[in-house]
């Protein structure tokens, strides 16, 4: 009896340890006072707690905060230089390595080039050398480094990501986040890009420390991601990210799925892009920017965004048109997640009225803070997708009972 009740002692301040710090990461900075109401542990635990992590490097002392009368308190928090994570975001075209600080500042970045060999035979090789350059770049020591946080667009969800990696002792087929870990001797996060921003949004963006929202990218495809206290909800619905495959419109156009009126049918870009090649050649005009270019082939979504911000009012009518069904998918996603904080991104994002059009269509539909349901648009860039592979990494950092 006397054996386990230690065990949970040492458990239970494991525990504390660990919400000490993620407390600290989320409020950026506290007074000991603050950490206890903000934590429920006592002003007793709190500052042996704090002896303990400012010995361990992991938090520092700031400046004196204000004063309610008393003595000014000090203000603790996260040692921004207490450890690095490389994040690298994979795109078909390029490979972005970002090294990120405690308080997920980005210290160094750059961009190579990717191609399809790199992506189906050397991954883990050009992996390997451009993070080992990240870091002698930066004289960041591996011993420093926190994790890797990787992220994987859509478009590679079929590619086998099992890499041939020498163990000295054999050479096998693994999983590049386990032959990574391996090398590096370090955890290794690999995620999809929409799970990758939405953790960037609720760091840095609309949700910022939100407890529960829906992501939800709209661009060639309407993708989502669910989450709660900053971590993506996992499970088979949203395992790929597929809500856009709701049907919204039974008589509406065929999707690629082959169902008919799906979300990502009426308010995806691709939906976008096809109404208006379907609505020009119905009406036996084309879209004037098009038709003047003589461009009308190559109408992609960069195309459509550009006229759509040079006032083309024939496209902002199919814009429209998307945001009502995007508004319907909204509605029926929150009934049935309970979830009401809302964040749109994604490439709708660059369409300069989109977010008027969603207001008004989120009043049409009772879509409204004065509903319970608060639709926003994104607000991170896009190249902070990045901060978000380093949260997931140093989240879990944080949460790991077994380092403390
Ligand atoms: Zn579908």
């Amino acid at each position: 009896m006397q054996k386990n009740s230690n065990i949970n002692l040492k458990n239970m301040k494991k525990i504390n340890k660990a919400m000490t710090l993620k407390c600290l990461w989320k409020y950026e900075e506290l007074s000991r006072t603050e950490l206890a109401e903000k934590t429920g542990l006592s002003p007793a635990t709190i500052t042996s707690l704090c002896e303990e992590l400012l010995n361990e490097n992991m938090i520092i002392e700031e400046r004196a905060g204000v004063s309610s009368g008393g003595r000014k308190p000090i203000m603790l928090k996260i040692n921004p230089c207490g450890g690095y994570i490389c994040a690298v975001n994979i795109l078909t075209q390029s490979i972005t390595y970002t090294l990120i600080n405690m308080d997920l500042k980005k210290i160094k970045e750059f961009v190579v080039k990717n191609s399809e060999e790199i992506i189906i035979q050397n991954l883990f090789e050009n992996l390997v050398k451009d993070i080992d350059a990240l870091l002698a770049e930066s004289n960041v020591t591996i011993e420093k480094l926190i994790g890797i946080g990787i992220s994987i667009p859509k478009e590679y969800d079929n590619i086998d990501r099992r890499v041939l990696f020498n163990t000295g002792v054999s050479a096998d087929r693994v999983n590049l986040d386990i032959a990574l870990s391996f090398n590096y001797k370090k955890p290794v996060f690999i995620e999809n890009d929409i799970n990758a921003r939405a953790i960037a949004e609720y760091h840095l963006g609309a949700a910022r420390y939100t407890s529960g929202f829906m992501y939800i990218d709209v661009s060639e495809q309407v993708r989502a991601a669910i989450v709660y206290d900053g971590q993506v909800a996992k499970g088979p619905i949203f395992q790929n990210n597929d809500i856009g495959h709701m049907i919204i419109d039974r008589n509406g156009p065929r999707c690629t799925c082959g169902r008919k009126g799906c979300l990502e049918a009426l308010a995806s870009m691709t939906a976008v892009i096809k109404k208006i090649m379907n609505k020009s050649s119905d009406n036996k005009t084309v879209i004037s920017s098009a038709e003047k270019t003589g461009t009308i082939k190559k109408i992609d979504s960069d195309f459509v965004i550009k006229c759509a911000n040079e006032g083309d009012s024939f496209i902002r009518e199919v814009i429209n048109e998307a945001v009502e069904a995007l508004c319907i998918g909204i509605l029926n996603l929150s009934s049935i997640f309970s979830i009401h904080n809302i964040v749109i991104g994604g490439k709708v994002k660059r369409i300069k009225y989109f977010a008027d059009l969603l207001r008004l269509a989120s009043n049409k539909f009772g879509l409204s803070e004065d509903m319970g349901i608060v639709v926003k648009m994104a607000t991170s860039a896009d190249e902070s997708i990045n901060m978000g592979n380093g949260a997931i990494v140093l989240n879990s950092f944080f949460e790991d009972m077994e380092r403390w």
